[in-house]
């Protein structure tokens, strides 16, 4: 029973140590603190047979970030970056979480430790039961664990009062057996990570494009004459991007970058793989725009605008006039709407001078090939679609897509989350999709939408929903409202997590939980009819095998297939497929995949050609035919209409250097000179002095939303180059502040880069 266990981290301080942000990233201290974490979680031995198979073509793809590896020749040394290092480290960690540790600590007790410490417990080695008002975890077999489920789900009134939630580095192969198992049992309520992040970016690239993906290669950074990074900080949630904007540069591309942070990884980089860069490093950002948080928009707009003007005055100097002629439709709507603002009143949101955004302007009107790339900076904001949309716009008015070295860059964040999606985990699945399961496995499908994230606590909350099913991730720190989403999973009679390693999520829970320890993508997979591969696809379309290589860290773990598959058997006595018959071999589960998802022809050849194969992609061959004009469609978008009071603050959360997504691997946050410290807020020096704060000085957060107050205690103020009425605080510290309801239009994704607060000094 966990309904005195901490939801939050511990408001403990570490004691922090400030150092001024380096000037430079990656080099030779991303090696050092990459074979630290390696040599302290897993040891040399084992460690360099980790890393040297790790997104190797005949090795296991990273768990971290969807960042592509290269179609062609792979470092032989090191085909990843510091961070993925650090993510393998993690995972095949010699620390174990045994039903003796379970016995011997209570949830409540783990519970009151950092989300840094409970990580660093390990792997749960056994399937594990926390019974109603009990105190402590003990071992279950895998037998009346599935039973269990399946008793509990069959006792519902209806499968809608049952969430199956999805993080993103579940497998191609897991995702479509459990989509197909919960579908099956009889609901869509198939909320997914990708609902906290890039739902902004489905939804306006659908709208716009006709494909929620992006549309560029890894090889169009090769051929871009200028890369625009929006809202993304790829030197630590994608670090090998740095490679491939280091290759830009050197080919002779531009780069603009669109921050409120100067995040140092688009400053400079040091290619860890080129000891002669060790010392100097490549610059890599040509121009900074520092804009205010939620000022992109504004932003974007005086650049079409300027675009505009300057087009008016020269005309065919600017607009690709024969791309929009052909492949657009909506610009007229455009064109009317910019006349509807005025850069003065637009100028301020963005925090910036309007001859900055006249350089980046020009940058945009003397390049073709341009590149846009994004991720959460401008997915997390009540205004997020337009965000996206708006930068459909500039591209579409140079006719800078469909073509080599141009488009649209959306970063995923977690290796798979484009796979799950694409093997039917959303909760709002395409009628055509049904129609082929139904076809396929003789069974009638569900047609009601079902809940996303943000739907899917709010069910709980109002116990409309009675069993939540995590496949991998940490619901509870990595949703909003932590206070809120907290009451909500106790609320359920049950909670199910399928995990590697110990997270919060197992200390907040339902009446009763259990926690089901799968194999880790580095681990071998081995059913009936042999070794098993899985399959994943990256933030560019490209579908490629991973095989794990170690040995599992437990005998009784299960692979995530094999756990839908129990759960189904044990829930679904009459269900038309054969689960046990297809876990056996894979390769049945792909045969399934190619008869049921465009695509896949001839899927279990192709995922075996070394490196994959791209999944086609419209936008990428200049086809707009998909959207609903079948043309690319140009849009009207909304400037934030967020007003600050006095003395109030934007907040947005970020990650650390040392994390990925709620996993901590330190406590560090050396990109930002910020060390052994989480419990941080960074403010302007100017908004210091008119709170009369210094440096570490201790102060409350509270936030505001619709007359609704939130707080989080305990922080320190760093000072920072930050815009004014700006602030940042680190995930999942500052979750609670962010209201449930604070969440982007249409795509329902929580805004937690938008965040109105106050600061009390203590
Ligand atoms: S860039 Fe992303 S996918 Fe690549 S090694 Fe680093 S964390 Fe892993």
């Amino acid at each position: 029973m966990s309904k005195n266990t901490n939801a939050q981290p511990p408001n403990k301080l570490t004691g922090i140590k400030l150092k001024e942000a380096p000037k430079t990233s990656a080099g030779i201290k991303a090696i050092r603190s990459a074979l630290t974490h390696i040599k302290d979680e897993v040891g040399v031995g084992k460690g360099i047979q980790l890393l040297a198979n790790l997104n190797q073509k005949n090795g296991f793809d990273c768990p971290g970030c969807a960042w592509p590896d290269p179609d062609d020749k792979r470092a032989f040394l090191a085909e990843y970056c510091e961070n993925g290092a650090k993510a393998v480290a993690e995972e095949a960690t010699k620390n174990k979480v045994t039903p003796l540790f379970f016995a011997t600590h209570s949830v409540k007790e783990l519970s009151e430790l950092s989300d840094y410490e409970i990580g660093k417990s390990g792997r749960i080695t056994h399937p594990m039961y926390l019974a109603e008002d009990a105190t402590h975890y003990q071992e279950i077999s895998w037998n009346d664990a599935f039973q269990m489920i399946g008793n509990e789900l069959n006792g519902l009134n209806s499968p809608d009062e049952a969430i199956f939630y999805t993080s993103g580095r579940t497998s191609n192969e897991a995702a479509f057996l459990y989509q197909l198992f919960v579908r099956q049992f009889g609901t869509n309520n198939l909320p997914d990570c990708s609902n906290m992040c890039h739902e902004s970016s489905g939804v306006a690239l659908s709208e716009t494009l006709g494909i929620g993906k992006g549309s560029v290669t890894l090889e169009d950074f090769n051929h871009a004459d200028l890369v625009i990074v929006i809202g993304q900080n790829p030197g630590t949630n994608h670090p090998r991007m740095l490679s491939a904007l280091e290759k830009n540069k050197k080919k002779g591309g531009k780069i603009i970058t669109i921050n409120p942070l100067p995040e140092v990884g688009l400053m400079n980089f040091k290619d860890p793989q080129n000891p002669l860069q060790w010392i100097n490093g490549e610059d890599l950002t040509d121009l900074f725009l520092q804009v205010k948080i939620n000022g992109d928009v504004a932003l974007l707009k005086i650049i079409l605008k300027l675009m505009k003007e300057q087009e008016e005055a020269s005309p065919n100097a600017v607009f690709n006039h024969q791309f929009i002629k052909e492949k657009t439709s909506g610009l007229e709507n455009l064109l009317k709407d910019l006349d509807n603002y005025t850069i003065d009143e637009l100028l301020p949101q963005t925090g910036l001078e309007l001859s900055e955004i006249q350089k980046a302007t020009a940058l945009i009107i003397n390049n073709e090939n341009i590149i846009f790339c994004w991720a959460m900076g401008l997915t997390q904001h009540k205004n997020a679609v337009d965000n996206i949309r708006e930068v459909v716009n500039i591209l579409l008015l140079k006719g800078s897509i469909g073509k080599k070295g141009a488009g649209t860059c959306p970063v995923r964040g977690h290796s798979n989350v484009q796979g799950d999606r694409t093997m039917g985990i959303w909760e709002r699945p395409k009628a055509s999709f049904l129609d082929n399961l139904e076809n396929e496995f003789h069974f009638k499908a569900p047609r009601k939408h079902g809940y996303d994230v943000v739907d899917a606590i709010e069910a709980m909350h109002l116990k409309k929903a009675k069993v939540f099913f995590g496949m991998g991730g940490n619901f509870i720190s990595a949703t909003p409202d932590t206070e809120f989403t907290a009451e909500a999973l106790r609320n359920c009679y049950l909670t199910v997590q399928v995990s590697t390693k110990l997270n919060r999520s197992h200390l907040v829970t339902g009446k009763k939980a259990l926690i089901l320890p799968c194999l880790g993508r580095t681990e071998k997979d081995i059913q009936v009819s042999g070794e098993q591969f899985v399959s994943v696809e990256n933030s560019m379309g490209v579908v490629h095998q991973s095989k794990g290589t170690l040995k599992p860290c437990s005998e009784h773990l299960l692979s995530e297939p094999a756990i839908v598959a129990g759960v189904a058997n044990a829930t679904m006595n009459n269900s038309t497929t054969n689960w046990t018959e297809l876990i056996a071999n894979y390769d049945l589960i792909r045969d399934k995949i190619e008869a049921t998802i465009p695509d896949f022809e001839d899927y279990n050849k192709r995922v075996r050609i070394k490196g994959g194969f791209y999944l086609p992609n419209n936008a990428r061959e200049n086809d707009f035919t998909p959207t609903k004009t079948g043309k690319a469609n140009f849009s009207i978008n909304t400037p934030s209409k967020i007003k600050l009071k006095k003395s109030q603050f934007m907040m947005m959360t970020i990650r650390t250097h040392d994390q990925y997504n709620t996993t901590i691997y330190g406590l560090d946050d050396r990109y930002r000179g910020i060390l052994n410290e989480r419990r941080v807020v960074l403010m302007n020096k100017e908004d210091m002095n008119s709170l009369n704060l210094e440096k570490l000085d201790l102060v409350d957060l509270t936030s505001h939303f619709n007359n609704e107050k939130r707080e989080a205690k305990g922080f320190l103020v760093v000072p920072y180059d930050i815009p004014k009425h700006c602030t940042a605080t680190y995930f999942p510290e500052a979750n609670v502040l962010v209201p449930i309801k604070n969440k982007a239009d249409i795509s329902n994704t929580p805004a937690s880069k938008t965040v109105i607060i106050t600061i009390k000094k203590r």
